[in-house]
């Protein structure tokens, strides 16, 4: 049946290389969007062929990005080099029905054939894609696919539309190299039949692998999956995305404390998009997305567009959560935290996350609750305490100490009840109060900062301002 009429499978395939890239993230998202759309299923794939770099720990990297975005698979991982023996079996039935040749070309003769392949503007092609095997059959050797010489091969992309390759350009590639070991493109094919895969919606770096792909889907006789390639994300200046452009792998937007569902409304906007809807919650991106209104030109990355949304979603956010990922936060940098400041913490989350961009915005937006008496007040801010401040200062503590109701709104009013009996501006104390209670630090406006310190914290960070200095 062809793919389009089965249920939806997609999958992602990632190889365990040791971090999970940005557009790794944005391939599992679209594969994923497009899976619950179709009320398909989500398949991962860990390619893990290359055995040096496939380690469990690398492993775990994608299965850790995969989870922190909210992108779990509908089933168990496939491992890729755990089906060697499998594509080993279909070479076989290739080499039994013409798909597939082995072939003894030394690496001189290699070399030799691709100078002359070059020169004529074709692919490489074997002299043993029509001769008998030598004698002496056990000599080292790899298994070719037997491409066709002439003609097309067409790719119908439900991105690229139909991409045309001329054949004479695909060379016989290997599928077996010489020490057993199956090649890429193969496993690619054997995987993606063997698993159902109706979609394969993946990088268009891999574009010209689809062609090769192609060939040996139609070898074996097996239908073809649709294909959806994906433009690539670029860094905002336009240049294909590198160190140079910031934070490149899942776990370092994570550490810089986006969150997983910011990242999700914002890499869906990466190739694709519905109309201008900047925020869209994940039911809303499973309702429109259809791969089919991928973009073909590359994406960037814009980190203000990223900040924004993050900054909508850290407000939107439960404070208990953003609490505890701060404390994961201070946690990651070494940094501990006493009973009581964990309590201001929890207090000064929810009067200052409307500023915060991120989760360490949060972290420096929270920091003067965290700061233990006597605060350090920075030098700019002592400037401000001269002794008449300190003394109009000691009359607010007074009328503070009977504020009964410590909330932003009942201490907006109290501070303006106090003005109004000095018969000063706020102006005149609201700086010198602040530095008392920040000693420089950022904080939010009094009444909420106020808030977040509590009555015990804020009268006692302004007694120590007022007291005698050491
Ligand atoms: N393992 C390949 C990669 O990480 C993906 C292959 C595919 O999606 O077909 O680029």
């Amino acid at each position: 049946m062809p793919a389009s009429e089965r249920p939806v499978v997609t999958r992602i395939a990632p190889s365990p290389t040791g971090s999970m890239h940005i557009g790794t993230a944005r391939t599992a998202l679209f594969n994923w969007l497009y899976a619950r759309h179709s009320g398909g299923t989500f398949l991962l794939r860990i390619e893990d062929t290359d055995r040096e770099r496939s380690t469990e720990a690398n492993v775990q990297v994608i299965l850790d990005g995969l989870a922190w975005l909210g992108l779990e698979p509908d089933a168990p991982p496939v491992f890729q080099f755990a089906r060697a023996e499998r594509h080993r079996a279909v070479v076989a039935r290739l080499l039994e029905t013409g798909g597939a040749y082995r072939c003894w070309m030394t690496v001189e003769e290699l070399a030799a054939e691709r100078e002359i392949a070059r020169a004529e503007g074709r692919a490489i092609r074997s002299p043993w894609r029509d001769r008998d095997p030598p004698a002496g059959v056990n000599l080292p050797h790899v298994v070719r696919f037997k491409g066709p010489l002439d003609g097309e091969t067409l790719v119908h992309d439900l991105v690229k539309g139909t991409v045309r390759f001329g054949n004479r350009e695909l060379d016989d590639l290997v599928l077996l190299r010489s020490d057993g070991a199956p090649t890429y493109n193969l496993a690619v094919v054997v995987d993606d039949h063997d698993m159902g895969i109706t979609h394969v919606i993946r990088g268009d770096d891999h574009l010209n692998n689809a062609a090769r792909q192609t060939l040996i889907y139609q070898a074996l006789g097996w239908s073809l999956p649709e294909f959806a390639h994906l433009p690539l994300i670029h860094g905002p200046d336009g240049a294909k995305l590198s160190k140079r452009h910031g934070a490149q792998a899942v776990g370092e937007f994570a550490d810089m404390g986006y969150l997983p569902e910011a990242m999700r409304n914002y890499l869906a906007r990466l190739g694709w998009g519905h109309g201008d809807d900047e925020l869209f919650s994940d039911a809303q991106a499973i309702a429109w997305f259809d791969v089919r209104d991928v973009v073909k030109a590359p994406a960037r990355l814009d980190w203000n567009k990223i900040a924004h949304v993050n900054n909508h979603y850290v407000r939107a956010a439960d404070d208990a959560r953003l609490t505890s990922l701060t404390l994961e936060a201070m946690a990651r940098r070494g940094e501990t935290i006493a009973e009581d400041a964990r309590d201001r913490l929890m207090s000064a989350v929810p009067l200052v996350k409307e500023g915060a961009k991120t989760v360490l915005e949060l972290l420096d937006l929270s920091r003067f609750a965290l700061v233990h008496r006597p605060i350090a007040i920075d030098a700019k801010s002592e400037a401000l305490l001269t002794e008449e401040v300190r003394a109009r200062l000691g009359r607010l503590a007074k009328h503070l100490w009977s504020q009964e109701d410590w909330t932003p709104a009942a201490l907006t009013v109290a501070l303006r009840a106090f003005a109004e009996s000095e018969g000063v501006g706020l102006g005149k104390f609201g700086g010198p109060l602040r530095a008392t209670l920040s000693g420089g630090l950022p904080a939010p406006d009094l009444a909420s900062a106020l808030t977040a310190l509590g009555r015990d914290e804020s009268l006692g960070r302004i007694a120590d301002a007022l007291s005698p200095r050491k």
